[in-house]
């Protein structure tokens, strides 16, 4: 199995990697080239002199330019042509007077060969006196001598001569002092980068390490941990995260919670009401009667209208079903829902109203609009308290149109609005009706109404009642009655 690097290795492992290679930079450019740097350096300054002089030949100033260019680059120059010296710097230790005229004149034919201008880089001697008295003339370490030759064909007569020289000095002194220096830089680097490594892992880590120890409490199922993570923007982030997960599981585990609750609850009803009467019409032969056997299939077909829901429910969820779309007469529709409703207004006192002014159509499909207007009545009268009035209204909008269901019973508070579509929701777990509903009407209607793209929502106040609605495109042909629409 392949182990993992720790964030903290990582991070220690990356800075040093860093770390070392500005050490080895800087130790290449400041120890190994300084050397040939410096080299570099003075052999462009010499021909730089070189150039300059040789542009300026004819220059009234020629004098003082010399001056100038001897003094900013502790050169000595001297400057010949057919007729002579005519500049020269000074003399002090300068190679230029030590060479003889056969000297001069096989630079000046290196240079001439060599395209105008020849450089030629000398170890410099120092004489020392042996025990014996004898001389000994040996190279000075590290210094060398540059002697550069310039030859301007200025006028047709005679070339000039340009002789430059200078010293490059021994830099191993100063190379050793920056290589001790470089020493304890990399010391010091390596040490405040590894400290440097260890703060930065532990404030990016540490919160880390904490999420995921509640990380694991929760997924051992403990949904009332807290996530504690701060310390910087991602990780609040994600944090706030991990919070509002917790909350969401602790949400459907309750409803998972509720639901077998629930279901079981729904089932065992007419479960124990079919066995009921089943056993009593088997041993009294008196109770055998058609309004028993009624209770029986009536029983039964609940049970079935639970299960169909629950079925329902997860298909549409799941996208399995397909709507059958067509034009047809809403109105009508909503007429038709109510005629089935007749039962309660004349039985149970309830009076729903339902007064359109006008005919409009639709394009949608006209069973599960029906569904989802069953639900709200439904609905409507078993939160109906004892004022049983339910308005059903079409308004018209422009091309709209808008269903409302009202009633004027419990209400549902603004808090618990959000949640009633949710599947098996039930503001009022012990409602005495709650028998009646499994908690997932809303959410069928929710995603019915979702695949049609219709709008909808709920209006709601505690005591006062409530209103469902949903709106649709209505088709062209919807017969319009201005001004009489709701
Ligand atoms: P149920 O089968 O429990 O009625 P629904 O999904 O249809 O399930 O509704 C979810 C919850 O919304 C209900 O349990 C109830 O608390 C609340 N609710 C729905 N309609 C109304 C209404 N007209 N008045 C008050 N509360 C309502």
């Amino acid at each position: 199995m392949k182990t993992e690097t720790s964030l903290q290795w990582k991070l220690v492992k990356y800075l040093l990697a860093f770390v070392i290679a500005l050490l080895a930079l800087l130790w290449l450019f400041q120890v190994v080239f300084l050397d040939s740097f410096y080299q570099r350096f003075k052999i462009e300054g010499i021909e730089k002199i070189g150039n300059t002089l040789a542009a300026n030949l004819e220059s009234e100033k020629f004098t003082e330019i010399v001056a100038q260019q001897a003094r900013q680059n502790d050169a000595c120059i001297r400057v010949l042509n057919g007729l002579g010296q005519i500049q020269t710097t000074n003399t002090m230790g300068c190679q230029l007077y030590n060479l003889s005229n056969a000297e001069i004149a096989e630079y000046v034919a290196q240079a001439q060969a060599n395209g105008g201008s020849y450089l030629d880089i000398q170890s410099e001697k120092v004489v020392s006196e042996l025990p014996n008295g004898n001389l000994l003339l040996s190279n000075k370490h590290g210094s060398k001598n540059l002697i550069y030759f310039k030859i301007v064909d200025n006028t047709s007569y005679f070339k000039t001569i340009i002789m430059v020289n200078t010293h490059i000095s021994p830099i191993n002194a100063t190379t050793e002092t920056l290589r001790t220096q470089l020493g304890y830089i990399a010391l010091i680097v390596v040490v405040a980068s590894l400290g440097l490594a260890y703060l930065m892992s532990r404030k990016i880590v540490k919160p880390i390490v904490n999420i995921n120890q509640s990380a694991r409490q929760m997924a051992e199922g403990n949904y009332d941990i807290v996530f504690t993570g701060r310390g910087y923007k991602e990780i609040t982030q994600l944090n706030d995260t991990m919070n509002h997960t917790t909350r969401k599981l602790k949400e459907v585990d309750q409803m998972r919670r509720d639901l077998i609750a629930n279901v079981s609850h729904d089932l065992r009803t007419p479960l124990t009401m079919i066995s009921g009467y089943g056993e009593m019409m088997r041993d009294l032969p008196g109770e055998n009667t058609p309004e028993n056997v009624q209770v029986i299939i009536d029983e039964a077909h609940r049970l079935s209208n639970l299960v169909n829901d629950l079925l329902d429910l997860s298909k549409l969820q799941e996208n399995k079903i397909e709507l059958h779309i067509q034009d047809f007469d809403l109105t009508q529709l909503i007429q038709t829902v109510l005629y089935r409703y007749e039962k309660f207004m004349t039985q149970d006192g309830f009076d729903i109203q339902f007064q359109p002014a006008e005919s409009v159509r639709v394009n949608a499909d006209p069973d599960r609009l029906g569904q989802v207007l069953y639900n709200f009545i439904n609905n409507a009268i078993n939160y109906s308290l004892d004022d049983k009035r339910i308005v059903i209204r079409q308004l018209v909008n422009g091309n709209r149109v808008r269903v409302e269901v009202e009633d004027h019973g419990e209400g549902i508070s603004e808090d618990k609005l959000n949640y009633i579509w949710d599947r098996y929701y039930k503001v009022d777990k012990t409602h005495k009706r709650s028998s009646a509903g499994s908690g997932i009407g809303l959410a069928i209607v929710r995603e019915i109404l979702e695949l049609h793209h219709a709008q909808y929502g709920v209006r709601s106040e505690v005591g006062q009642g409530s209103v469902f609605w949903f709106g649709l495109s209505m088709t062209s042909d919807s017969k319009r009655v201005p001004d009489c629409a709701g």
